[in-house]
């Protein structure tokens, strides 16, 4: 059973069941999952499909067994760490055009909520 995590952008709160944004600690929710770009999506969905690879080669013994009989274990283990970062990378490039997305479309519905006569604010430092 997956447990509810909170969806990772500011103050949004939402408790997320579908893990299918989530990469590690992270969540985010499919509402603001929406407001990456095309392209951001998918690179997450590239650089995840080939450390997906990349780790069923890993756990596969005759494939395993190849690479180390070449002599190529620490190579292997360069390239599962490079796609580590790839999706690190990925995700939080990801992350932050959401949230700067999220902050636009706040202060988008924040200056919509205000009339336009209203009177303006003054701060006396
Ligand atoms: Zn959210």
């Amino acid at each position: 059973m997956t447990l509810p995590m909170t969806c990772c952008v500011p103050d949004c709160g939402c408790r997320v069941s579908d893990r299918g944004a989530a990469i590690g600690p992270e969540t985010i929710c499919s509402g603001h999952f929406r407001l990456a770009s095309a392209p951001a999506r998918a690179r997450l969905d590239r650089a995840r499909a080939r450390l997906e690879k990349l780790q069923s080669s890993w756990e596969s013994d005759e494939i395993f067994e190849r690479v180390t009989a070449r002599g190529r274990y620490p190579q292997f283990c360069a390239l599962i760490a490079a796609a580590h970062d790839h999706v690190d990378r990925a995700w939080e490039n990801l992350k932050l055009e959401i949230m700067a997305q999220s902050q636009d479309h706040g202060r988008a519905l924040r200056a919509r909520s205000v009339p336009r006569d209203a009177p303006a604010h003054h701060y006396a430092p």
